[in-house]
């Protein structure tokens, strides 16, 4: 007979790849949720289950999940995890691939404590297998309670966590600390002053009044750039590009289409302008339902003399994959990798961002 595979990594992988694949969040959680249900029991008892088939007994597992359990076992890639691996997107060209291997981590992801779907453990350990060095955990602030933004007081709670889960993590890799602050009406961020110091990347971002008229817009995004803390500018424009399903996952699962949003309107040009005087790097968004910001918007940036961050803003494990749609962006824009932070180790971006602030 030949010999078992790790079911739990099995369903963990089938888990990943239907998110990079933005499939519904019902059908990823289906999997997530089994491995989890399957990680406590005794391997002996998952065999006798498998072979006499009773694992669709537990809580958790369905069929289909139990089928994947009982080929994992019997030595076999399960069914399911090769139709996903043969389907698989597309290839990237030369220049993308290039920009996406150059990049040692991600600077905006969610976890459950705000509105993302999975543990801190777990998207570290995805960030770990994809290769990353890495990754910057930036929940959202407390006016967005819609996404359970973190108060001060949660905010600090993590930071003790992150420190935990940091120290149990594999060598080589880290978790850094971060937020994604709302940039508020009047161009203030969304989180107390020595909290902001005391993190190492902060990406502030619109996420209300997106249809401020364009004068107020400049105003409230110039005040945000031209403030020491301010690392990064998240999703510059707003813009919604697609009705699919946006994929998050979690307590926070909004269920809903994302809708199409237009561009809020500002003056770009003295964005960017400002971005380049203060060094606030503007971020590319690889959400596919964002593209943000739009292709001729990084030109302008990249001729404004800008650093770019490529970040995937991913909720699920699944989508820390995403970053190599934003590479795309940015290699069809001509953005070299010398601009982009993320290709710098993980003491290079917080000396830069310590430096700043
Ligand atoms: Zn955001
Ligand atoms: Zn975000």
């Amino acid at each position: 007979m030949a010999r078992a595979r790790d079911p739990i990594a099995d369903l963990r992988r089938i888990a990943f790849l239907l998110e990079r694949a933005n499939e519904a969040t019902y059908r990823v959680r289906a999997f997530r949720s089994a491995a989890k249900a399957l990680a406590g029991l005794p391997a002996a008892e998952l065999t006798e289950r498998a072979g006499n088939g009773t694992l669709t007994e537990l809580a958790g597992v369905g069929d289909v999940t139990a089928r994947c359990v009982a080929e994992s076992l019997a030595g076999e890639e399960p069914v399911y995890l090769r139709r996903l691996v043969a389907t698989e997107g597309s290839d990237l060209d030369a220049e993308a691939t290039a920009l996406r291997a150059a990049l040692l981590g991600d600077c905006h992801t969610h976890s459950d404590w705000s509105d993302g779907g999975s543990p801190i453990e777990e998207m570290a350990l995805a960030a770990v297998e994809l290769g990353h060095e890495y990754l910057v955990l930036t929940d959202h602030s407390p006016r967005l309670t819609v996404a359970r933004g973190l108060t001060a007081e949660r905010l600090r709670r993590q930071l003790d966590h992150v420190a935990q889960v940091n120290a149990a993590l594999p060598e080589g890799f880290r978790i850094l600390t971060g937020i994604e602050v709302d940039i508020l009406a009047d161009g203030s961020l969304d989180q107390d002053d020595d909290l902001l110091a005391r993190l190492d990347v902060v990406v502030g971002s619109v996420h209300s009044g997106l249809k401020d008229e364009r004068s107020k817009m400049t105003r409230r995004m110039l005040k945000a750039v031209a403030n020491p803390h301010l690392d990064i500018l998240g999703h510059v424009t707003g813009r919604m590009v697609s009705s699919r399903p946006v994929g998050v996952t979690g307590p926070g699962d909004r269920g809903h289409r994302a809708r199409t949003r237009a561009e809020s309107d500002f003056d770009a040009d003295a964005v960017f302008a400002a971005c380049a005087e203060h060094d606030t790097a503007v971020e590319i968004n690889s959400r596919p339902e964002r593209q943000d910001p739009p292709k001729r918007l990084i030109r302008r940036a990249l001729e404004a003399g800008c650093r770019f961050a490529i970040n995937t803003d991913a909720h699920a494990p699944g989508q820390l994959d995403w970053q190599r749609f934003g590479c795309e962006r940015a290699a069809l824009c001509g953005v070299p990798a010398d601009r982009v932070i993320n290709t710098w180790s993980a003491e290079q971006l917080v000396a830069w961002t310590h430096n700043r602030t």
